[in-house]
């Protein structure tokens, strides 16, 4: 008899009959009012579960007595509580490694569009206010040569300061628990304790995960460290930020700029202030969001819960110490 799933996440139609071949499948395309109940019912009965995005507390997991494996697309893995399900010996598994040039590529093009005004320059173009030859009060700051701040230098900070040292001739300061010798001997990267790394930074991009010690890690008092030219920004999660202090640092100018692919709340409601700051340049989320990597992370995942739930999770399971 097949072990009975549940997809919580639309995927790509050949992952799918993969997930159909080996399992019977429960789809859900996301969790909202209309389909709450119907999840709840199906996930009461699975011993897999694999999708993203939504949030799995406790509260939620307790009702699937039978589960055995968790599948998650995505490497960050804050939408569960991993000492619960490490309690319950459930494997958390995750899509490391797949995502991370993807994902320094975007972290990258927000340096150079908040450092260069991409988007608003592109925004007056469009709405015909490019009238004359450009002016000083329209010029940005370069980005080669400059001083980067990685904050979580792991595997995507290492991809991105690659990037700014080799492509951009850019010197390399980090802040983590632990050291990255890799970066160090590579990179040159220094590592700094984090004032330090806030002073001396032009650019300070943060890559943490999102854990009890990294929520609101950056608040007023970060902010007012940094120099009044120093650009922020955050590809990590949204709630390692206080989203109301990095506003105000954004309209009083005690920093330059920021670039942000993520928000305290998501999607990111129009109504926030910081859609109609100029020196905010916004993405909704799109780290890995290319066809070739959202493509390879579903292949990861399906991968990934075809092994859990066959006893084996040597490979990318997130509750490590449950590896035997
Ligand atoms: P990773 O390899 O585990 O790197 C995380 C780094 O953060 C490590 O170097 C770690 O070093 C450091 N760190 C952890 N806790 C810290 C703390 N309290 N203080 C200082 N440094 C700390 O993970 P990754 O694959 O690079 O991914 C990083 C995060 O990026 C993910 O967790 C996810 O939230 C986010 N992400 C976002 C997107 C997106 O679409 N925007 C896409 C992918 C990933 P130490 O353990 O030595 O401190």
């Amino acid at each position: 008899m097949k072990k009975k799933v549940v997809l919580y996440k639309k995927i790509p139609e050949e992952q799918l009959n993969r997930l159909k071949a080996h399992f019977e499948l429960s789809c859900f395309e996301g969790i909202n009012e209309q389909n709450r109940e119907s999840f709840l019912g199906a996930l009461a009965q699975a011993e897999g579960l694999i999708g993203a995005s939504a949030p799995m507390p406790a509260a939620i997991l307790d009702k699937a007595s039978k589960l055995k494996a968790i599948s998650t697309i995505s490497v960050g893995t804050d939408r569960f509580d991993l000492d619960y399900l490490s309690a319950r010996s459930v494997p958390l598994m995750h899509t490391p490694s797949v995502l991370t040039d993807t994902t320094a590529d975007t972290i990258f093009m927000l340096m150079m569009c908040t450092a260069r005004r991409a988007v608003e320059l592109s925004n007056m173009v469009r709405e015909g206010r490019w009238q004359a030859s450009i002016g000083s009060e329209h010029f940005g700051v370069d980005v080669y040569g400059k001083t980067l701040g990685v904050v979580g230098m792991g595997r995507i900070g290492y991809a991105l300061a690659k990037r700014a040292h080799l492509g951009f001739d850019m010197k390399i300061n980090y802040f983590n628990r632990s050291a990255n010798e890799k970066a160090e001997q590579e990179l040159g990267a220094r590592r700094t304790d984090l004032t330090t790394l806030l002073k001396t930074s032009d650019f300070v991009c943060v890559l943490v995960p999102l854990t009890l010690e990294t929520e609101k890690m950056f608040a007023k008092a970060e902010f007012e460290i940094m120099h009044r030219e120093a650009i922020f920004i955050n590809g990590a999660r949204g709630k390692v930020v206080n989203e109301a202090d990095l506003i105000d640092a954004l309209q009083n100018k005690t920093i330059r700029a920021a670039g942000l692919d993520v928000f305290e709340m998501e999607p990111l409601p129009g109504n926030s202030p910081l859609c109609r700051l100029d020196n905010a340049v916004l993405l909704p989320h799109t780290g890995s969001a290319t066809l070739e990597t959202r493509l390879k992370m579903a292949r990861t995942a399906v991968d990934n819960l075809i092994a859990a739930l066959n006893g084996d999770i040597a490979k990318n399971c997130a509750n490590t110490h449950l590896i035997k």
